[in-house]
């Protein structure tokens, strides 16, 4: 072979090396920011998320809220249906509240177990209340079946929202939704709680 057309040769196949390595380097990303069961964002692609939307809003002037979920008495579930079942149940309820998840930058993630956490940048208070209101309607209405048995299940929401001046940081902002998640389980759950605003030292109080 003609030494240029060696080259021809040689630059085409590194080429496709180079193009084999970004689609496997694109789908290890994809693997390691994604919930397996769930096919939402992992807890580790969320954590990444919240830092970048808290800095945003700041920026932007915006709110940014999160809503955190946790299926009521789900130990009950598995202990009755079975694990395979509870894995079913935990896909079905990701479903929902992805479908809420509807403006570009809004992120439902599995932080764990049977809980959820949902971002929503630009979103206030009373506007993310009601979204979790709605998921929590859905998750309520799920036809779920196990062996011709019908299951229900519910989830119960705990709503957090840091307004742009406020100098709370993205923990405290979780810790203000894992509150107002307690104070919804403590009041019979299946239920959506809201925290009160951040103030400057990420102390709240419940509205
Ligand atoms: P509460 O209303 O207070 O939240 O009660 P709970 O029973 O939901 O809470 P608890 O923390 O006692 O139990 C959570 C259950 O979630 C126990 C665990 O087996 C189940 N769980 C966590 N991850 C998975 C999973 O990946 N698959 C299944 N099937 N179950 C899971
Ligand atoms: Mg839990
Ligand atoms: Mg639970």
């Amino acid at each position: 072979m003609k030494s240029w057309k060696r080259v021809v040769a040689r630059t085409k196949a590194l080429e496709e090396v180079r193009h084999g390595l970004e689609l496997a380097n694109a789908e290890l990303l994809r693997l390691s920011s994604t919930d397996p069961l769930t096919h939402l964002a992992n807890r580790r692609q969320f954590d990444q998320l919240l830092e970048d939307e808290v800095r945003r809003g700041r920026r932007n002037g915006t709110p940014l809220t999160v809503l955190l979920g946790d299926i009521d008495h789900f130990k009950r579930v598995n202990d009755s249906y079975g694990h395979p079942f509870g894995d079913e149940c935990l896909r079905q309820v990701a479903a929902v509240l992805q479908q809420h998840c509807q403006r570009a930058g809004d992120l439902a993630a599995r932080y764990g177990g049977e809980e959820f956490v949902i971002t929503l940048p630009a979103t206030g208070g009373p506007q993310a209340v009601l979204l979790a209101e709605r998921m929590r309607q859905d998750v309520e209405r799920l036809e779920l079946d196990c062996d011709g048995e019908r299951v229900s299940l519910t989830i119960s929401f705990g709503v957090a929202t840091l307004d742009p001046q406020a100098a709370a940081s993205p923990l405290e902002l979780l810790s203000a939704a894992d509150r107002a998640l307690y104070e919804a389980k403590r009041s019979g759950r299946n239920c959506v709680v809201e925290a009160a605003d951040l103030g400057p030292d990420g102390a709240t109080v419940f509205a």
